[in-house]
């Protein structure tokens, strides 16, 4: 059996960032020996799909607001982990490997705007190693080594054979997007381990509604401010503004995957939520009465059509008259002022029951996996000694606009890091 004294399962941003950060932390002089393991037949498969194939590596604000760690807003002891190893730490770090990115307002890019060349990026820093990297190769399990002193701690199970590992770095990722090889292999592996589960559920995915409404109003995207509810106490949990998709089963879009993590978590614990959807997001009620003055003075021979134009999408228009029992064909005259009024406060107010997510499937994150409680600042275990964890298999989900992909190459990097100080000194 071949022993290595670190062996990194996954080959994603976390792994490989874990593989370089151990290679560069020699041990008393010497290089550790380095088996990075990879089930899919290429190096960070899932990176080429990321920010519609431009990579959204990271992002330079960050704030509590940023992620949600074990169901919860972060606390301070996480929030130190990025004290050091930060934004500007990670790009620092790549750009010294050549690797050159540019911002717009915080969110990060590589410079050339291309989500495949972060993939190639790993490829050729890890060519340049002789970390050995086996890609194809799925880990089926570990264990404990029944013979530590010569196999080192663990032995590692594949198809291809057994691998001995002094220290064991799990970064399998999640179980979303399974066409791009989201899998629940480090989960399973984490429990077998002992490891406490967070269950997971989807992140960064359409939110499922069964409205008819929707009907009228798919395939409109527009510029809208959403707050998700709980459904229990009637209180807003979180808000997003940005573009809407509105489909025939869900609602999609960027501010709906920033709170979908957070409507996840309602959905679990049967919370019923809904979301208000806010058609003329920053116009205030001053605006509103400015609008119904102007408005209840047109024609009356005008169409309600033509009466309430220019304020939101024609087919937004549409389901909002509906909701009265209106069509915008008709003639002005039919409605009273107070209906007017209250056609215009919907346009504000638009109630959409949420009653599921569209699944790991379309989900862009994995929230759940294993709790950070139970890992150490420096991603080690608090369970088993020499197991670490990193990336998006810990239950860290972060919002939309680069905070996933920082948080798997950071939490990476310090499991890398880590697992090679620690190393006895005889190796
Ligand atoms: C469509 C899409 C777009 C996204 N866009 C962005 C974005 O722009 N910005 C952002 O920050 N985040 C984005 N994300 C999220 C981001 O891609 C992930 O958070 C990130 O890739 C997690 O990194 P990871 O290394 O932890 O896991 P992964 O990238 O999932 O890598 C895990 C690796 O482990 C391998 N593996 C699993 N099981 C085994 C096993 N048993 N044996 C061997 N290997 C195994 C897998 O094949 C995989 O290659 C996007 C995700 C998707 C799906």
């Amino acid at each position: 059996m071949d022993r290595f004294d670190i062996v990194i399962i996954g080959a994603g941003p976390a792994g490989c960032m874990s593989a370089l950060a151990a290679y560069g932390t020699p041990v008393r002089g010497r290089r550790p020996d380095i088996c990075l393991i990879e089930a899919s037949g290429m190096i960070g498969r899932k990176i080429y799909s990321t920010g519609n194939g431009r990579c959204n590596l990271a992002n330079r604000r960050l704030s509590l607001q940023s992620y949600m760690v074990d169901g919860a807003a972060p606390d301070n002891r996480f929030m130190a982990l990025f004290s050091e190893r930060n934004a500007d730490w990670l790009l620092e770090t790549l750009r010294s490997r050549g690797f050159h990115t540019h911002d717009r307002d915080g969110l990060v890019y590589p410079v050339s705007d291309q989500a495949s060349a972060l993939a190639a990026f790993f490829e050729r820093e890890l060519a340049r190693t002789d970390i050995r990297v086996m890609t194809g190769v799925r880990v089926t399990d570990f264990g404990l080594s029944e013979d530590p002193d010569r196999t080192g701690r663990f032995t590692v199970r594949t198809g291809a054979g057994e691998y001995g590992a002094e220290r064991l770095i799990i970064c399998c990722g999640g179980m979303a997007a399974p066409e791009l090889g989201g899998t629940d292999d480090g989960i399973r592996m984490m429990a077998g381990a002992g490891h406490g589960i967070h269950d997971p559920y989807p992140a960064l995915v359409p939110l499922l509604c069964d409205d008819p409404r929707l009907k009228i109003v798919k395939g409109v995207r527009c510029t809208a401010g959403i707050v998700l509810y709980d459904g229990i106490n009637g209180l807003p949990v979180c808000s997003d503004t940005g573009e809407l998709q509105l489909l025939q089963d869900s609602l999609s879009g960027i501010p709906v995957f920033q709170l979908s993590a957070a409507a996840g978590l309602l959905l679990k614990n049967s919370r019923k939520p809904y979301v208000i959807v806010d058609f003329l997001p920053g116009r205030d009620s001053g605006f509103l009465n400015d609008e119904f003055e102007l408005r209840r003075r047109m024609p009356d021979d005008l169409t309600l059509g033509a009466v309430l134009l220019g304020l939101v999408n024609d087919k937004v228009l549409r389901m909002v008259l509906a909701d009265e029992g209106l069509q915008p064909e008709m003639k002005k005259r039919r409605i009273t002022d107070d209906t007017l009024k209250n056609i215009l406060n919907r346009m504000k107010a638009v109630r959409f029951v949420i009653f599921g997510s569209a699944g790991f499937e379309r989900a862009q994150l994995m929230a759940g996996g294993v709790p950070m409680k139970e890992l150490n600042e420096d991603m080690s275990s608090r369970i088993v000694p020499g197991l670490y964890a990193a990336g998006e298999l810990c239950d860290v989900n972060g919002l939309c606009g680069g905070y996933n992909l920082q948080w798997a190459m950071i939490s990476g990097a310090v499991a890398g890091e880590s697992a090679a100080r620690s190393l006895p000194g005889d190796i």
